[in-house]
């Protein structure tokens, strides 16, 4: 099974090489965005935030695809705004065209099959978790997603192994579920499978435009400037 997807994964990777793809900017080719997370990712970087000096901040929308996810496209689309959408993997069937939509607006990536923490798991589950949801989205998009984020935030040594290996860069948060504490280079974790997320989403909208604040992809934030880095027990992580 793992040869299999692998094998698909390829073949999918080859394909979207090769045939520009419409719903993502850059088409096939390789976006500054996606250079830049793969940088990180091979020096095995785990991303809180973005550079302080752009003036730019990344909303993340997690756990959907779900109820309030087509309220929160329709509000990023009005306001001009980009997002990046990490999504579980087994709640893809809530709305189908969730993935065309959110590819639109910035960036997909991976928050598991099943949303378990990744502390439960062990190498096979890794691979059922990780690896089952990412194929899922690249067959869809014709992308290889290259983002993930653990469920509730936590990170193992055997995970951080695995997804460097991948070439996969996690992207935790410096604000979660709040609009206040908002920086230049942020990374806001929201929800798009809470209510409150729509209101909330419209009001740091609000505040963002007011401080001349741009909300892009994780890609995009990346890219525009390199983040500081610095070191903790787990290995380099951006500084914050
Ligand atoms: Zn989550």
């Amino acid at each position: 099974m793992r040869v299999l997807l692998l094998a698909v994964t390829l073949a999918l990777a080859t394909a979207g090489a090769a045939t520009p793809h419409p719903l993502v900017d850059g088409g096939g080719a390789r976006t500054a965005g996606e250079l830049a997370v793969d940088r990180l990712a091979r020096g095995g970087v785990t991303v809180y935030c973005g550079n302080r000096r752009a003036r730019l901040v990344a909303l993340t929308f997690d756990d959907g695809p779900g109820p309030y996810t087509r309220a929160v496209t329709r509000t990023l689309r009005r306001a001009g705004a980009r997002g990046t959408f990490f999504l579980v993997g087994e709640r893809l069937a809530w709305w189908r065209g969730a993935l065309r939509a959110e590819a639109g607006l910035g960036a997909i990536g991976d928050h598991t099959w099943t949303h378990r923490s990744l502390a439960t798991l062990d190498g096979a589950g890794l691979n059922a978790e990780v690896g089952r949801t990412r194929s899922a989205e690249i067959a869809r998009t014709g992308r290889i997603i290259s983002l993930f984020r653990p469920p509730y935030g936590v990170r193992t040594p055997a995970a951080d192994a695995y997804l460097r290996r991948l070439g996969v860069l996690q992207v935790l948060w410096d604000v979660a579920d709040s609009g206040s504490g908002i920086r230049p280079g942020s990374i806001v974790l929201l929800h798009d499978t809470r209510p409150q997320t729509v209101p909330l989403l419209r009001s740091i909208l609000r505040d963002l435009r007011r401080r001349h604040l741009r909300a892009v992809t994780v890609p995009e934030l990346l890219a525009a400037a390199r983040p500081r880095l610095t070191r903790d027990d787990r290995g380099p992580r951006t500084s914050c």
